[in-house]
């Protein structure tokens, strides 16, 4: 009992003693902020190198990624694949399933286009359909030469999630992941109930506390052609970036289900994307707001 209360003495100074240390650095095309309370901020290197680990496997913008050299080798026959990236494309196939393909990582040559200020052609969208992709046992397959599998609705709420995970087995678990929309928060700042993140667009205030958040909409990047404004996330029905202007916000257990979720019901809409929330995702909640073309899309943290 006296060792008991001896320890928890100890452990409570320890409490009082975290300081607060952040820093930031650019990864995966986004700046990434990492806030932790700790004794001291050792524990952020290795998480930032945890990020830079998974842009290495799971970027489409880098040639000499795993990810891109899996799109260029895997047509003939099944090809292994790290823990990472198969982790990241089980979740995305399954999410394609639920979603009737609504999240789609084979989305890869339409946005390349869009990346350029083109919108899709027949030929583009001959080479996208997430049943093109074949996950299993630890390998991927794509069925049709020229596919580009694109991981970037899902990648940064998976790296969010890991980042976290390196903090915590430093012994850091009061901490907060930011990647621009998308965020993973340890346990609570000291004496406070959570992390306090605001959601743009408007402007609502969150307390988080071991989960993640992601938003998506067109509020961050779109495209205008012929007067049309077209989102980053594109239907792959169509091939063409949404124009519903509808920014979505998912709270999950996990950034590798907030944030391909965000994604998903902004594609599918409101009535569809609560369908299919609650019968697969029960625990996640989702807010769906219209964006204004001028405001900027971010989620602000504290
Ligand atoms: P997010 O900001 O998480 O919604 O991700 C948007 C990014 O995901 C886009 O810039 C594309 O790279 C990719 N993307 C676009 N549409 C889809 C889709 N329907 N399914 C999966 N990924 C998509
Ligand atoms: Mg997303």
């Amino acid at each position: 009992m006296a060792l008991k209360k001896i320890l928890s003495a100890i452990l409570l100074a320890c409490a009082a003693h975290a300081e607060r240390f952040e820093a930031a650095e650019s990864h995966m095309g986004t700046v990434v902020r990492i806030t932790i309370y700790a004794a001291d901020d050792s524990a952020i290197k290795p998480a930032f190198e945890r990020i830079a680990e998974l842009d290495r496997e799971l970027s489409d913008y880098n040639s000499d990624s795993e990810l891109n050299i899996l799109c260029s080798t895997a047509h003939d026959w099944p090809v292994l694949v790290s823990r990472d990236l198969y982790r990241v494309l089980d979740a995305a196939q399954k999410l394609a399933a639920r979603s009737d393909g609504a999240f789609d990582v084979t989305i890869g040559r339409v946005t390349h286009l869009w990346r350029q200020g083109r919108l899709a052609d027949r030929e583009t969208l001959a080479r996208v359909g997430w049943r093109n992709l074949v996950v299993r046992g630890g390998t991927a397959y794509l069925k049709l030469a020229g596919m580009q599998l694109d991981l970037g609705a899902i990648a940064k709420g998976f790296a969010a999630d890991e980042a976290l995970a390196v903090l915590r087995a430093h012994g850091v678990k009061q901490a907060l992941v930011a990647m621009s929309g998308d965020i993973a928060a340890g346990d609570p700042p000291p004496d406070k109930e959570g992390w306090t993140v605001k959601i743009q667009p408007g402007g609502r205030e969150m307390l988080l506390k071991n989960e993640a958040i992601s938003t998506s909409g067109d509020t961050e990047q779109s495209l205008e052609i012929g007067g049309v404004r077209y989102s980053h996330i594109i239907d792959p029905k169509t091939g063409l970036g949404l124009t519903n202007h509808l920014a979505v916000t998912v709270i999950a257990k996990r950034g590798l289900d907030a944030d391909p979720l965000a994604t998903a019901l902004s594609v599918m809409g409101e009535p569809r994307g609560r369908a299919m929330l609650a019968k697969y995702y029960p625990r996640a909640t989702a807010f769906f707001t219209t964006s204004q073309a001028d405001e900027r899309g971010s989620i602000n943290s504290k």
